[in-house]
């Protein structure tokens, strides 16, 4: 491949001479065998195979390099080394301090479970569990009895179905209640719910056909009347949960809606998005949508997240009338987007907090939105007060704490933050955010005019130690 094109002048590299240098890299990179010498001598727990492996990527990825022109140095090559097997070892998904002031964050993985349902769930996963058997009679059963136990005492629901998540069980339903006909859906909530979850694109999936009335603002229930014929498999509804229309709109209600699919046979579906089992408007919020409400009003079948305001683990929770319910279980895709017995566990210990009135008490994202705004500010100040004594400037600034997870848009709960001025431990706030985010544990904050704040109101109070100690680990690190 060599090809002689320069040279003319002197000092130049000819592409011969490329070669030889390039020749002369690739035998001063250390060999496999050094490179998993070294990584035994400093403690890697991968066997022989995985370093073996590890080492060789690095070393075509170096081989590249040098041919591209790179000089990599010996120490660089082992650093390179090193880091990909720090990658492999550390678990990535290690608790962090949620410090954002964003309660259900989905990109921190949504809500946290109450210390009774991580046991739960952790037992479950542990050992074997009578998930499809009923012990009385060691007869097979279904895996629901336990939920729909709870959900028919805190929701009157029929009949239960947990599944994936949410977007799992809006896919499952229409596919089995309404595939080869057609659906009726607003306007105004044929809408992207989250990344890649388009309601109109759902419903192709699903075999269903989107019959759109209204429009995007206004949408009445005659519109629906008007598109129902012999086609007309349902009535679909779905909660705006991310973002909101103010001033002159109009929806059709599940109640309306009822009322005109129940002569003709056609049911309500409605997904009301975050779960919640409690009225977010006890707590200066507005009323999310619930479960109870939504078949409380004549919603044939029921559907929401169970790791939003649930506050439980992933979970598709779908309920309603037995007919429905049972026939959408019956489905062949229920079995694809079925949920695991630690979901399942997981799922029932969260729902007996609700059914033993103490959500408040003991799930956490409730425990966050119930705290007062006076006990966040005093855990706030002890918070400045502690760091300021250690050394590390502090002080502590309003904030607005959000519900999150695409739920209650614009909706905001008064918080107290505690605010770090880059600047007086000698960095900048990015430069401090990312040591706080890669430290142990991990704390992520938000930056705000030149700050960065740590919002009380996500963390919880056993959590305040653990963040007064990673902060100052953070500082420390950055000054040293
Ligand atoms: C969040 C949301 C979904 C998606 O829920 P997942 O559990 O993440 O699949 C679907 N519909 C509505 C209205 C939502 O708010």
């Amino acid at each position: 491949m060599s090809r002689v094109t320069g040279g003319d002048g002197p000092g130049e590299t000819t592409e011969i001479g490329r070669d030889a240098a390039d020749a002369a890299a690739f035998r001063a990179l250390p060999s496999v065998t050094d490179l998993v010498r070294a990584a035994r001598t400093r403690g890697a727990a991968l066997d022989d195979a995985a370093l073996t492996a590890v080492a060789r990527d690095r070393l075509d990825e170096q081989r590249a390099a040098i041919r591209a022109g790179a000089r990599p140095a010996r120490a660089t090559v082992e650093a390179g080394v090193a880091a990909a097997i720090t990658a492999i070892e550390r678990p990535r998904l290690a608790p962090v301090l949620n410090a954002t002031g964003v309660i259900v964050h989905t990109n921190l993985g949504r809500s946290p479970v109450s210390a009774e349902t991580a046991a739960a769930m952790a037992a479950a996963a542990g050992g074997y569990v009578p998930l499809e058997l009923e012990p009385e009679t060691n007869e097979r059963g279904g895996r629901m009895g336990e939920i729909a136990r709870l959900m028919r005492l805190l929701t009157g629901a029929e009949a239960t179905l947990v599944v994936n998540n949410c977007a799992a069980a809006v896919l499952l339903v229409l596919s089995a209640v309404a595939a080869g006909r057609g659906v009726v859906v607003s306007r105004g909530e044929a809408v992207e719910i989250g990344g890649g979850f388009r309601v109109p694109d759902v419903l192709r999936q699903s075999g269903a056909a989107l019959v759109e009335v209204g429009t995007t603002n206004r949408t009445y229930a005659r519109d629906y009347a008007e598109a129902t014929d012999e086609t007309t498999a349902a009535y679909l509804k779905i909660h705006p949960s991310n973002f909101r229309i103010l001033g002159f709109v109009h929806a059709a209600s599940a109640a309306e809606l009822a009322d005109l699919g129940r002569p003709r046979g056609i049911p309500v579906l409605e997904d009301v998005g975050s779960g919640a089992l409690l009225d977010t408007a006890r707590y200066g919020l507005a009323a999310e949508p619930t479960l109870a409400e939504s078949l409380a009003a004549g919603a044939s079948v029921a559907m929401a997240s169970g790791d939003k305001l649930l506050g439980g683990p992933q979970a598709g929770i779908i309920v309603g009338e037995a007919t429905w319910v049972d026939r959408v279980a019956r489905h062949p895709l229920a079995r694809a987007v079925r949920a695991d017995k630690t979901c399942l566990a997981g799922t029932a210990a969260t729902l007996r907090h609700y059914a033993r009135g103490e959500a408040e008490l003991k799930i956490p994202v409730w425990r966050m939105i119930a705290a007062p705004a006076d006990a966040v500010r005093r855990r706030a100040e002890a918070l400045a007060a502690a760091l300021t004594a250690l050394g590390v400037a502090a002080s502590v600034e309003p904030s607005a704490a959000t519900v999150g997870g695409g739920s209650l848009p614009g909706e905001c709960l008064e918080s107290f933050a505690v605010a770090l001025d880059g600047a007086s431990v000698g960095a900048d706030e990015e430069g401090l955010a990312r040591r706080l985010r890669v430290g142990d544990p991990g704390v992520y904050g938000r930056i705000e005019r030149g700050k960065l704040l740590l919002d009380q109101r996500t963390v919880l109070p056993e959590e305040d130690e653990a963040l007064a100690r990673a902060v100052v680990a953070a500082v420390r690190e950055q000054g040293g």
